[in-house]
């Protein structure tokens, strides 16, 4: 079954009616599912589980594949979704697609090798009669639960990593945006003929605790507090999850930067998706010889930015709106209490009409007692402090309740080394802005509140999806062993001599003189 449709087909008790937040008009819909729905779903999920991990991470990887040949055919029409929902500019929509081309790529390719079984030398003399070995298990079931600034790529970040260790997925995408990924699960589901272990269960929170209470495994994606609120379920359940919650990112840029492309970085790194990227920079300090220029260059290139909805295809804007009216509050909200205590706005400051756009905003004169450098604000703003050295720019930097990415300009290798071990965040990119975020072969995760665990991170992509399951042969099948029954005092008294004699230090302990 499709589930996108219009909202007039469905049953507006139970449907979940999407807007444009660019322009208000709606943009389809899709039917809520209620608990015994998702019940019923995770059900049928993992029937088809087994034979799923039968065919091997090279017979997964053989339907992933496919499933990317379907999405690229279908590119226009996923992106268009992407951008309806979102009100994302066409550039902004088209780098989810490039997300799902890497993740997929990547992790077909290093399926098998990650998942490869692993032997392992006995430890101890008694145990050299054996064989051990570590093979890796999937959960059966991965419950999947993402936010709404990334339709398609926030899911395709981890469901590829558990599909190719051979979980079932049930994922839960944002209500607000339910649009892309609903159709891109249809495609596996109904277009390439892959086996059903994946599902797409659509509502709001009680349809994603749903999910948690189903799933073997969640890996979730979204704010603190709901992160919380499924970590402390996970428990009740004792179940693992993993949590990439929010960020509160800092720039930091030092006098012997580049100053041109630190400026033109940060510009890009606060504003890309109108700010509502977990890793977004969102704080800005900068040593004080090179801070009255990079202010300057910072508010031109802001001023300049084409900000609306474009024409799918079109490439002809910058950044685009904000995916919810609630969310520009925040931001709205957050200037406003910045320049209630003082600080400056440069450039942008205000909503603009016609949808849900805040105009890309440019903060100085700002500190540590406002909103804007505390919480996160999740839109186009750049809030930019100038600090005496870099003592004060990694104080700064480490004083947030947040720790999920950073980013350190400087032309000196060896002090981006030393500073970066300074700085309390998962990630650090070094003369640039959130790119660590988007390397497979090495771990993102928050530090602080802003997560629990890690994605990506080359084999661990896979294997957090997985149990260890170890496998102990014994080599030699005699009819009975020194330690079985009955306990012959003779017999167990040269085991436990043998025992000391191999595995004490000294002689005297070897061999048992002066014990008492
Ligand atoms: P949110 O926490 O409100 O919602 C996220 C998802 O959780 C949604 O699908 C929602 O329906 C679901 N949900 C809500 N209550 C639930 C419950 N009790 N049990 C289970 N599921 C529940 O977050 P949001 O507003 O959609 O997204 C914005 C947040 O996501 C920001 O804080 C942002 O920083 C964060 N984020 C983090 C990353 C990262 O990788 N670290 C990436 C993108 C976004």
């Amino acid at each position: 079954m499709n589930e996108t449709s219009t909202a007039s087909a469905l049953d507006p008790r139970t449907t979940i009616t999407v807007r444009c937040p660019g322009d208000g008009r709606i943009v389809g819909a899709v039917p809520e599912m209620d608990e015994a729905a998702v019940a019923a779903l995770a059900g049928q999920l993992r029937s088809a589980q087994p034979a799923w991990e039968a065919l091997g991470p090279r017979g997964r990887s053989v339907h992933l594949l496919r499933w990317l040949d379907w999405l690229l055919d279908n590119e226009r029409r996923i992106l268009t979704l992407v951008q309806q929902e979102t009100g994302k500019s066409w550039a902004d929509a088209s780098l989810e697609m490039a997300v799902a081309i890497d993740v997929i790529n990547y992790f077909t390719a290093n399926g098998e090798k990650f998942m490869a079984d692993r032997t392992v030398k006995a430890a101890g003399a008694a145990n050299k009669v054996r064989r051990l070995r570590v093979q890796v298990r999937p959960h059966q079931l991965v419950g999947l639960i993402t936010p709404w600034n990334g339709p398609l790529a926030s899911p395709m970040m981890d469901v590829v990593g558990a599909l190719v260790a051979g979980a079932a997925v049930l994922c839960k995408p944002s209500e607000v945006t339910p649009l892309a990924w609903t159709e891109a699960v249809r495609g596996w589901n109904e277009e390439i003929g892959a086996p059903p272990v994946l599902g797409c269960a659509n509502g709001a929170g009680a349809t994603g605790a749903a999910v948690v209470d189903q799933a073997d495994m969640v890996m979730f994606t979204g704010s603190v507090r709901t992160g919380r609120a499924i970590a402390v379920r996970c428990a009740q359940r004792l179940i693992p999850c993993s949590l990439e919650l929010g960020g509160k990112d800092a720039l930091i840029v030092l006098a012997d930067a580049d100053i041109e492309r630190a400026a033109a970085g940060a510009v890009w790194g606060g504003m890309t998706n109108s700010g509502q990227a977990c890793v977004g920079v969102e704080r800005v300090y900068v040593e004080a010889p090179v801070y009255d220029r990079f202010v300057t260059l910072v508010t031109e290139k802001v001023a300049a930015l084409r900000q609306g909805m474009d024409q799918p295809g079109s490439f002809a804007c910058d950044i685009g709106a904000m995916v919810t009216s609630a969310q520009v509050d925040i931001v709205a909200d957050h200037v406003a209490d910045a320049v209630a205590k003082g600080a400056r706005v440069l450039t942008g400051g205000h909503r603009s009409p016609g949808g849900n756009f805040f105009e890309p905003t440019v903060l100085v004169d700002v500190d540590h007692t406002m909103t804007c450098m505390r919480e996160e604000t999740f839109g186009p703003t750049l809030a930019i402090m100038r600090v005496s050295n870099e003592d004060e720019a990694i104080a700064l930097a480490n004083d947030s309740e947040y720790g999920l990415s950073s980013s350190l300009w400087t032309r000196d290798r060896a002090r981006a080394d030393r500073l970066s071990r300074r700085i309390e965040a998962g990630s650090v990119s070094v003369n640039n802005a959130v790119v660590a975020t988007f390397q497979m072969p090495i771990p993102m995760g928050g530090w602080k509140n802003s997560g629990l665990g890690t994605r990506f991170g080359g084999a661990h992509g896979v294997l957090k999806y997985c149990r260890q399951q170890s496998v102990v042969e014994e080599r030699f099948a005699l009819k009975s062993e020194l330690l079985w029954y009955p306990v012959i005092p003779a017999k167990a008294r040269i085991i436990a001599k043998l025992t000391r004699l191999m595995g004490a230090h000294d002689w005297r302990r070897r061999l048992g003189i002066g014990r008492s």
